[in-house]
């Protein structure tokens, strides 16, 4: 299958209709030569409805605060790869917040893009897409350290998530100390 194809495809794909109750809508982008390839967890309905990765809060944080970078850097496509374990919006949970993802997305689809992606650099997004990457590693490790995943340089970060506060609280020196790094490597590898 081309890389082509395989965009093609995970376009396409409704597996989950039935698992939903609505009509998924897969939402990624990003060419086979993005320098970096971000994985998330799953879009949320606001970028379910707007199409766009990360065109919510949660991304507000991550592109603004903690990349400080524009729209323009982080949409256009030779720059950032992004997918995530699930690429459609999983519906709300009846106790609050977002269904988890399907990780038969991730088996089906991410190992696939993995695979063709020839990126320099992993940006990993969220507890739940650390636990599926590095299943027998400590979160709390992976976010505060560099580490290698498929022979590449990886960053694991948590959720940017505005419902993420508690653990922002907990763990100060992840904005204080652990960004400003995690950005250094980020520009050094987008060229800025
Ligand atoms: S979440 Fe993944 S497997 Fe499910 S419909 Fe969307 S693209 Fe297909």
């Amino acid at each position: 299958m081309s890389f082509h194809e395989l965009k093609e495809q995970i376009s396409l794909c409704q597996d989950c209709r039935q698992k939903f109750g609505f009509t998924p809508h897969p939402i990624f982008r990003g060419t086979a030569n993005s320098k970096i390839m971000q994985i998330g967890q799953a879009p949320s309905k606001k970028v379910h409805e707007s199409g766009l990765p990360f065109n919510d809060p949660s991304g507000a944080k991550l592109k603004y605060q903690w990349y400080e970078i524009t729209d323009d850097i982080f949409y256009d496509e030779n720059n950032f790869y992004m997918t995530g374990l699930a690429h459609c919006f999983p519906g709300k949970h009846p106790k609050g917040g977002d269904n988890p993802p399907p990780l038969a997305c991730a088996n089906k689809w991410l190992a696939k893009e993995i695979v063709m992606v020839d990126n320099d650099l992993y940006i990993i997004i969220g507890a739940r897409a650390a636990k599926y990457l590095f299943p027998k590693e400590s979160f709390e490790d992976l976010v505060f350290r560099d580490s290698q995943f498929n022979g590449k340089p990886a960053i694991v970060l948590p959720h940017p998530s505005p419902l993420n506060v508690r653990w922002f609280k907990s763990h100060p020196s992840f904005e204080e100390k652990r960004v400003p790094e995690i950005r250094e490597m980020i520009w050094d590898v987008l060229g800025l």
